[in-house]
Order: structure tokens, then sequence, then C-alpha cells
């Protein structure tokens, strides 16, 4: 079997997917080189408070600088650490640097952090988290960690007691990505999260679409039910901001509000005035 299987490999094997190959290991090469070289950056995008139109917290969005590729998108190697196992070093590095930025804002002002599924698999997540937070001296109830449905998928029995673990600190657990997966609603059940972010794919039609509009409402009533905090991510225009606050979402992300800016930019982001809207009707306002 394992023959004819390479045999199969071998006659399908093309020049192009050689290429692949190839730069596939030039990019893991130069992720390995990343870490050491401290090629990595965090950006931080507004997490936005619908119901006191303000700036609640910033999530930590990592951005590597190759010195010859220049920007490299981390849905390009985030995924490629991860096969590589270079993902937990390049996650406690994030966790430390995210805790010690926030630990210069204000005290109301949390702070996300993206954790991927090998880090719970194959490192003491609790453990790297504790060192973050107390090298940073930063409360541990300012921090979020945003994880999605795969980390529960692919270890479900180790995940949940780990989980547990960090929310007995008064760590903060997201479900990210929330709609994306193939069972979000059964997980929703079996883990208490304390919010869900719906994924932007969501929010796209909401404006012009009857149905969009009807799914985006039923998310949000059912996070509300379910004691849960709602974020909705990627709002792009005033329309969908006005028609989020109108469904008494509490929270959004997105271009509307900011993109991931560097750190030296969030003070400013923190003096922007509310992002008000006149496109809300007063009796929208008065039905919340
Ligand atoms: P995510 O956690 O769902 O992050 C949200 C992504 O949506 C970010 O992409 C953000 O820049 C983008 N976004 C925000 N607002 C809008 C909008 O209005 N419209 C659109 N079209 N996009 C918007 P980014 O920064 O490229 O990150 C992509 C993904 O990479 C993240 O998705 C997350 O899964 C992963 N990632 C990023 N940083 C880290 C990290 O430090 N650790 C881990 N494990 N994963 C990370
Ligand atoms: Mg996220
Ligand atoms: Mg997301
Ligand atoms: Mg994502």
């Amino acid at each position: 079997h394992a023959k004819a299987d390479g045999r199969r490999h071998e006659r399908f094997f093309t020049v192009e997917m050689d290429e692949k190959m190839q730069a596939r290991h030039a990019l893991e090469a130069d992720l390995r080189a990343a870490v050491q070289n401290e090629e990595f950056e965090l950006h931080y995008q507004p997490l936005y408070d619908l119901a006191q139109h303000r700036i609640c917290g910033f999530e930590a969005l990592i951005r590597w600088n190759h010195p010859v590729r220049g920007r490299v998108s981390p849905m390009e190697f985030i995924p490629l650490a991860e096969e590589v196992g270079l993902v937990v070093d390049i996650g406690r590095w994030v966790l430390r640097q995210a805790c010690n930025d926030a630990a210069q804002w204000p005290e109301d002002i949390k702070i996300a952090v993206n954790v991927s599924a090998i880090q719970f698999s194959s490192s003491d997540l609790p453990k790297d988290v504790g060192e973050a937070l107390a090298g940073a001296e930063l409360s541990p109830s300012r921090l979020e960690l945003e994880i999605t449905e795969s980390v529960l998928m692919e270890n479900r029995d180790e995940a949940l007691p780990i989980l547990h673990a960090l929310k007995e600190r008064g760590i903060r657990i997201s479900m990210d990505d929330f709609g994306t997966g193939y069972s979000s609603l059964s997980y929703l059940s079996s883990f208490p999260f304390d919010k869900i972010k719906i994924d932007k794919s969501f929010v796209n039609d909401i404006v012009a679409n009857k149905e969009a509009h009807a799914i985006m409402r039923a998310i949000i009533l059912l996070g509300d039910a379910l004691g849960m905090r709602v974020t909705v991510e990627g709002v792009e225009t005033a329309e969908q901001m006005a028609l989020l606050e109108r469904e008494a979402c509490g929270e959004i992300q997105g271009y509307y509000i900011s993109p991931p800016k560097p750190f030296g930019d969030v003070a400013l982001m923190l003096c922007m005035p509310p992002k008000k809207n006149d496109s809300v009707a007063p009796f929208a306002k008065l039905r919340r």
C-alpha cells in the first residue's frame, strides 16, 4: 500500500510543486532566524465598546518584517510556524511583549492575545502566561486569550483543564472567528467562554441583505443568552456600526474604528473622539 502511494506521489510531483516546497523551506529557515533576530513586532487594533462609545481594549496582532521580502502576513507564517513547532517560541514572545506593552496603558484597557492550538498541546501555557503577567506586573483580569475552535477540536481533553486553570486565575477566554468552523455551536455549551468574536465574514452583507442581518442578530442574541460578551470583527463602515449598535452588540473591531497600528500609536488612538453616529435613528437608541 505504502509503495503504491509512493509511486502515485512521484507521478504528481511536478516542477511546480518542487518550487513551492523550496520556497517553503526557505521561509521556514528565515522564520527560525526571525525569532533570534527580533524581526517580529506587535500591532494593536482597538476593541470598541458600543454602549460606552469608547475603546475598551486592543488585540495584539503579530507582524513579521522580513529583511528581504518585507512584511509577511501572519496568515502565511503562523500556519507554517505551527507545523514546524516554532509557534511556541513565537507565542511566548507575543505574550511577554503584549503584557509589557499593556502595562503602560490605563487600567481599564484590556489586551487580547491570539493563542495557537499548538501552544496548548506542546507547551505549559498557564506557566508561560503566568510568567508574562508577572514580568509585566499586569493584572490577569486585563488579559484575554483568543482561541479558535481548532484548539478544542484537536485536543479537547487536554485543552479543557488548561482553559479552566487559566480562567481560575482571572484570565478571560474568547472564542475567535466564531461561525467559521464545523462545530462552533456545540463548543459553546461545553466550555464557558467569556466572549465570542463573530467572524468578519458575517458582517459583509448585514446592511444590504436581510438574511445576513437576521443571522447576525441571532448570533448576538445567542451570546447574550449564554452570558457571553459579543464582539463583531471586520466592521468597515458607519452603516455596519449603526446596525450593530441597534442590535445592542457589545463590542466591535474593524477598519472603521482603526486598522491595527504600532504600539507608538496606541496613546493617540485612546485620544480619538468617540465614533458617534448620526445615521443611528433616535428611535433605535430608545429601543436599547
Ligand atoms: P484574527 O485573530 O481573527 O485577527 C483579525 C484579523 O482581521 C487581523 O488580520 C486584522 O488585521 C484583520 N482585520 C481587522 N479589522 C478588519 C476589517 O475591518 N476588515 C478586514 N478585512 N480585516 C480586518 P491579521 O493581522 O492579518 O491576522 C490574521 C490572523 O493571524 C489572525 O486572525 C490570527 O488568527 C493570526 N494571528 C495574528 N497574530 C497572531 C499571534 O500573535 N499569534 C497567533 N497564534 N496568531 C496570530
Ligand atoms: Mg484574534
Ligand atoms: Mg478573528
Ligand atoms: Mg482568524
